[in-house]
């Protein structure tokens, strides 16, 4: 496809000679993007299908993010936590208010806000639950993702991710997910201080568990005296349909980490969200970040926040998501190749069959690139289509017919 053409070529020689090779990206050179759409250095159109692993629920370059970004990066960008800042505190009180929380502790990158849910965590077992001094334990469930640090990949149970790394973090167990007797019998562990998990694991390739496990799992934390972290940075903020994805079984966890979207994808912004008890477990100079909680992400992370409320993206999510995946359903009916379609509002995977090396499920993103839509594989066999929630109606009709036109005269 387009790697051929003169411009695209050129930036992708730059790349592939100049930087780490840690990603395979699709053949493609984007420079620009509104709403649900992204141009390439051709000036080729797409549907953006994957958001920028779901950042950019409230579409590329939203022009109310746009004027906040632009107006508060000429007046303040950084202070430091040294001082206050008069947008860091508006940005807490809103964020807390709107899910629900007593505090919230402000950071950059998803993995650093899990790994500081996992310090809380740890904290809150040794100060309230009263674990014996460095022996606290953390649950994770299998397939979970949640970046790239050591202490991410400690969790993680996918070689590519973990491999030619260690020596790992002690004190993490990993239990199967959607599995409530492994649940039971982690729990009766009196040292384990918390369990981390995705209501819906993203990037394993939009695992859904069944219906009541979250339930499930608050009632088994409620009665071991255990904290439930929910890592809501991929699912969060509108993107299945809710608020959180939890509250599709009215859970609420004990710690709730965000990021992604809470920028709607201008800068790296996340947040760990808890109660008294656990948050106020820190005190001042045992955590910190020079970034977090600068006063360009908190404009940026309200804004972005009431962007989503506002233009009720929720709903638009889960409208879209049950079209798009009723339009999945009745293209699986034409093709035989097409083995499962899942997910919940716009984070949704169609499982391509008897592709156990990625080479179809590759092949078909190249097809739908060429025809105007980008998604990705993730784990090989699996397409993410998680497109930024504010398409229209007609602009997922028109999604579904390149998907459909790609897919019916697709030959592997
Ligand atoms: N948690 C989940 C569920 C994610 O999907 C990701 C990234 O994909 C992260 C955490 C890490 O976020 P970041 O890449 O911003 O560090």
């Amino acid at each position: 496809m387009s790697a051929t053409l003169p411009h695209t070529s050129h930036f992708i020689e730059l790349e592939e000679r100049y930087g780490a090779h840690n990603y395979h990206p699709l053949p493609v050179v984007l420079e620009k993007g509104q709403g649900p759409f992204l141009w390439d250095v051709e000036g080729k159109r797409y549907f953006d299908f994957l958001s920028a692993y779901s950042a950019v629920n409230q579409g590329h370059c939203h022009p109310r993010l746009v004027k906040v970004m632009a107006e508060q990066s000429a007046r303040l960008t950084l202070t430091s936590r040294a001082f206050h800042n008069n947008l860091l505190g508006p940005f807490e009180a809103y964020a807390t208010r709107y899910f629900g929380f007593d505090r919230l502790l402000p950071a950059n990158s998803g993995v650093e806000a899990c790994e500081a849910a996992v310090k809380l965590c740890r904290r809150w077992g040794y100060d309230i639950k009263g674990i014996p001094d460095g022996q606290a334990i953390v649950l994770f469930a299998a397939g979970n993702f949640w970046g790239r640090t050591l202490a991410a990949i400690s969790a993680s149970t996918d070689p590519s991710s973990k491999n030619g790394f260690g020596p790992f973090m002690p004190g993490f167990q990993i239990i199967p997910y959607n599995d409530l007797d492994a649940l039971d019998r982690a729990l009766s562990n009196p040292h384990v201080a918390g369990f981390m998990l995705e209501p819906i694991q993203g990037e394993a390739g939009v695992v859904v568990p069944d219906e009541g496990y979250l339930r499930g799992v608050r009632e088994k934390c409620d009665r071991a005296g255990v904290l439930m972290i929910a890592d809501e940075v991929q699912t969060g903020i509108g993107r299945t349909g809710k608020r959180l994805a939890c509250d599709h079984e009215e859970v609420r966890p004990d710690i709730l980490v965000l990021g992604k979207a809470l920028s709607g994808g201008m800068m790296p912004v996340s947040a760990v969200l808890a109660d008294d008890e656990v948050m106020l477990t820190i005190r001042p100079g045992e955590h910190g970040s020079t970034f977090g909680g600068n006063p360009l992400a908190c404009a940026v992370a309200l804004e972005a926040l009431k962007i989503v409320r506002e233009e009720a993206l929720d709903e638009r999510a889960d409208i879209l998501g049950q079209r798009f995946r009723q339009r999945m359903s009745d293209l699986q009916e034409q093709v035989d190749f097409i083995s499962c379609i899942r997910g919940k509002g716009l984070l949704n995977a169609v499982v391509i069959a008897g592709d156990p090396e990625g080479e179809v499920s590759w092949n078909l993103c190249l097809r739908l690139a060429e025809k105007g839509l980008l998604a990705k594989p993730t784990h090989g066999h699996i397409i993410r289509f998680a497109p930024p929630l504010v398409l229209t109606d007609s602009q997922m009709e028109e999604a579904c017919d390149i998907m459909a036109d790609v897919f019916l005269h697709f030959s592997a």
